[in-house]
């Protein structure tokens, strides 16, 4: 693969264990796959449960000269680590398009807006903050301070192989927490690539680790189980979120869930319909669709429904599909089989439930995982993706009537992740706001995500927010110090 020859001495494809990248103790590779074509990019060492102890090993001794590392220290590496991500754009943004299929211009979004976090949590390391109260009886001294919480293992999903890395490395190395990394199997090298930049960065052996492998729980669940492990981090599905809360239970680990979503995206009648057609397309189609924020339910009433399903089929009919890093494409392939799958199998429900194709609305024949940019309108409420995550470039409409409807039908769902409307009523936005039950709701515009905000969900999607003044608080223990006066 010539793309990536050209990138192929900046990314360690070991083990990265203090520093270097070994192989696997077992000797073990496994093949990252260039989802556009299926073809082989790069093996990679599938890292054994011993592999992982080596790296929480390492992590635990790191701990408490990180913890004891001043916090301007801290910030001036997580500073540095964003200037030389920021410098290797065009290499990641590569990188990241060949691993998981993304178009390029929308990988190197992906580099500036995951960088940011580094910026974002090097500017919050220094401003740790505690509290100082006289007790009200006049008898004590109370002094409250932020530790930080210890070794973390972070689990990150494939959709965001930068940003979902910096977003949890970012607080936790802010706060003094020293990482253990399980990228997803699917893109590890992203991740790996960001070890090497921290390490150029000046951060010292033992602070980061990356553990890549083939079977995530076969390295996951004894870190779980060992007593040094102090928080687990992770964004994914929410089936697998259950899985590591109850095992999180047995040594009360301190958690950060990052999990799915179905959200709503609503039009009401007074909406612009040009500012929410463009904001569709963004919370729709943002990653192709790949990412728990995506607009999983488009909900238009009824007066303007028919006019906005030809617009965005008009819109996502002239996308150019393609393998993510040729310049001239707008939506790359699917990350594997196995996700195409499961979006042919929600967009043939759909159809056979009624839905009616506006454009689009199956997979591509040929080699990669291609699936056509698809708007599906008049998709009955019973089918399967108006309960379940389309996690693709399929867009579903469906209609409604009356305010109090659509806020009820919205709701509906075990998912709190994100939600969007468009109106023009300011009554009407602040009451939907109130009513929607979501960690995150974004009013006449379609992209949400922000490093100084914090991204959470309510319900099954989650327990926690990263970014945002909130997201060290997660990597940080309170401590109260009592004094008589
Ligand atoms: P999938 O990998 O099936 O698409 P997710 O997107 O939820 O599922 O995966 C997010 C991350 O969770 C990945 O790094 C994946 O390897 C990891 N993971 C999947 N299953 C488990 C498990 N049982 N225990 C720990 N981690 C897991």
């Amino acid at each position: 693969m010539t793309e990536f020859n050209g990138i192929r001495d900046l990314v360690p494809t070991g083990v990265w264990i203090d520093g270097v990248a070994v192989p696997a103790s077992g000797g073990r590779t496994f093949p990252v796959i260039d989802p556009a074509t299926g073809d082989i990019l790069a093996e990679v060492a599938d890292a054994s449960a011993d592999d992982a102890r080596r790296a929480l090993d390492s992590a635990c001794r790191a701990q408490k000269d990180w913890a004891a590392t001043a916090p301007r220290q801290r910030a001036v590496i997580l500073r540095r680590a964003w200037e030389i991500l920021t410098e290797r754009t065009e290499e990641l943004a590569l990188l990241m398009s060949l691993e998981m299929g993304k178009a390029v211009a929308k990988a190197r979004g992906e580099v500036a807006y995951g960088g940011e976090f580094l910026r974002w949590f090097s500017e919050e390391a220094v401003r740790i903050g505690g509290r100082y109260a006289d007790s009200p009886a006049g008898t004590g001294r109370i002094l409250v301070k932020h530790e930080p919480v210890g070794p973390v293992l972070a689990i990150t999903p494939w959709n965001f192989p930068l940003a979902m890395g910096t977003r949890k490395i970012g607080p936790a190395l802010a706060a003094g927490c020293t990482v253990v990394v399980k990228p997803a199997e699917d893109t590890p090298l992203t991740m790996l690539a960001l070890a090497a930049i921290f390490k150029e960065a000046g951060l010292p052996d033992g602070m980061l680790s990356v553990v890549p492998a083939s079977d995530a729980a076969s390295v996951t669940a004894p870190l779980m189980a060992d007593p040094r492990l102090r928080k687990v981090t992770f964004t994914g599905f929410t089936r697998v979120g259950k899985i590591l809360l109850k095992q999180a239970a047995d040594n009360v680990l301190r958690t950060s869930m990052e999990l799915g979503g179905n959200a709503p995206f609503i039009v009401f009648e007074d909406a612009d319909l040009d500012a929410a057609l463009a904001g569709v397309m963004l919370a729709k189609m943002r990653n192709g669709g790949e990412a728990c924020t995506a607009a999983n339910r488009i909900y238009v009433h009824n007066s303007i429904r028919a006019e906005f399903a030809d617009r965005l089929a008009e819109k996502l009919a002239a996308l150019r599909v393609g393998p993510g890093y040729r310049p001239d494409v707008d939506l790359g392939p699917i990350i594997n089989a196995k996700q195409r799958a499961n979006i042919v199998a929600l967009a043939d429900d759909a159809v056979a439930a009624g839905a009616v194709v506006r454009t689009g609305g199956k997979a591509i024949d040929g080699p990669g995982f291609f699936f056509q940019p698809t708007v599906l309108d008049e998709v009955p409420r019973t089918t399967r993706m108006h309960s379940e995550e389309i996690f693709g470039p399929v867009a579903a409409v469906y209609g409604f009537d009356t305010e109090d409807e659509v806020v009820a039908a919205a709701n509906d769902t075990e998912y709190g992740l994100a939600a969007y409307f468009f109106t023009r009523d300011l009554d009407r936005a602040l009451r939907v706001s109130d009513a929607l039950h979501a960690g995150m709701v974004g009013v006449n515009r379609g992209v949400i995500s922000d490093p100084a905000a914090p991204f959470g969900g309510v319900k099954q999607s989650g327990l926690g927010s990263e970014g945002g003044s909130e997201g060290i608080g997660e990597y940080l223990d309170t401590k109260y110090v009592a004094f008589t006066r």
